[in-house]
Parts: C-alpha cells; structure tokens; sequence
C-alpha cells in the first residue's frame, strides 16, 4: 500500500495485509535497491512479499531489513525474509544479543501462546546510534532510542519529496498511545528520554510499528506522546504482580 512516493506498508496485522502477529512492516524504495522496516512475527512472510510485488517492486532487490528492536513481532519473519530475498539483516548492536539467542526480552513465550513458530535470526550487520546507511540512493541514519527494548533504534531518512521522516518501531506510537511498556528490558526514564530526542529530530512523518503512522504534524504528535508519559494524571505500571 503506496503510503508516499518513498514509503509503502507492505505487512501488518492492524490493517490486514499480512498475517496476525505481525507488526507494521514498510519497504522504502532506495530506486535500485530496496529498504524494509522490521519483518513481522514470521506467519506473513509470503504475503508480505506478495504485497511487495503488486505495489509493483521484485522482492529480490530488497538489499537490507533494519530490524528497530528483538520482539517477536518485528523478528520472527526475518530469517525466512533473509533465506527468500537473500536480504541482509541488522539490527543495533544491545539488541543483538537477544535476537540470535531468542532470549526472554523477544517474549518467545507470548509468541507461542499465539501459535507463531519462526527460528533466530542471523544477523548480517551491527549498528551503533548515529550510524549512516546507504541502500541505493537513500541514507538512512540510526538513531539509538532505548526504553522499550535496551537497545531499540529508530530509523531517519528524508523522502524523495524532501520531507524528514522517521521508522520509530515501537518506542514512539501515534495520536498519544503508548503501547506495550511492561516487557523485559523495559526502562521508563530512558523511554522518556528517546521520545525527546525524536522531537528533536522535527520529523515531518512518523511511521511506528503499529497502528497508524503520521503523513504530517510528526513532530506536534511526538509531542502529545511526551505530554502524555509526563502528566500527573498518567498512571504507568512498570511491574506486575
Ligand atoms: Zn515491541
Ligand atoms: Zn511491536
């Protein structure tokens, strides 16, 4: 699905395009060579390739997958991902750890209970906070946004039609939701902390990993996101049980 002349979603459960357990999952066309953001839970690899193919692109010219954090819904596709397009995986080097080993902080278990069967990842590529990658003729820089996982990254690029724009996984939702904020590896203060240094980005667009991505008034939206994980009036449970 076309988001911008840049951007498509081409997998997520939210709006039915690829399988459930499946985070938003977007291709960016880099003009030869493609870019994707995150590879869903592993149940909608096909249809996500599929989806690729009637936007018009070959799935084969997808050189790089940027995987923002370790959870199973953003990992569990990337190895068959990786073995079908023969793409190259890499994710920040604090989460690496965690994706080869499918440790506690992927929430396996939550995984299985919805029935999603995948196996690790290998991993092609490390990256470092302020790192910048080039796939065709766009450069992406790596931004080390910590909170949601220990070693979350969000993405930044500018589109063909010059607008800022940032891939934020899930450390940055849309319209004030803040998501899942209890796992493993979970750390407020640093979650605070990163949804600032967004804001500092003056993204135009914001496209998270789940539920709706923002086309305009990025940077206003972030900072509802802000207001809201810093009201008195904001009750957040950081333990259970
Ligand atoms: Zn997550
Ligand atoms: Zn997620």
């Amino acid at each position: 699905m076309k988001l911008t002349d840049s951007v498509y979603l081409v997998g997520g459960s939210a709006y039915g395009l690829s399988a459930m357990g499946d985070c938003n999952v977007y291709l960016v066309n880099c003009g030869d060579e493609l870019a994707l953001i995150d590879a869903g839970g592993g149940m909608g690899v096909k249809r996500i390739l599929e989806n690729i193919k009637q936007d018009g692109f070959d799935p084969k010219k997808i050189k790089l997958a940027f995987l923002t954090h370790c959870h199973f819904d953003h990992i569990g596709g990337a190895q068959e991902l990786k073995q079908l397009t023969k793409c190259n995986l890499a994710a920040h080097k604090r989460e690496a750890p965690s994706i080869v080993n499918l440790d506690e902080n992927v929430l396996v278990e939550m995984a299985r209970d919805r029935g999603l069967k995948f196996s690790a990842p290998k991993l092609d590529g490390m990256l470092e906070d302020q790192d910048h990658i080039h796939v065709g003729n766009v450069s992406f820089d790596v931004l080390h946004t910590p909170g949601h996982t220990p070693g979350c990254i969000s993405i930044k690029m500018v589109e063909k039609d010059g607008k800022t724009s940032i891939f934020s996984g899930d450390i940055a939702l849309t319209t004030g939701r803040l998501g899942f904020i209890n796992g493993p590896g979970f750390d407020l203060s640093e979650w605070k902390r990163s949804i600032k240094r967004l804001i500092a980005e003056k993204p135009d667009r914001l496209y998270p990993g789940h539920n709706t991505f923002m086309l305009s008034g990025a940077t206003d939206d972030l900072k509802l996101t802000d207001a809201k994980m810093n009201a008195p009036w904001t009750t957040i449970v950081t333990s259970v049980g």
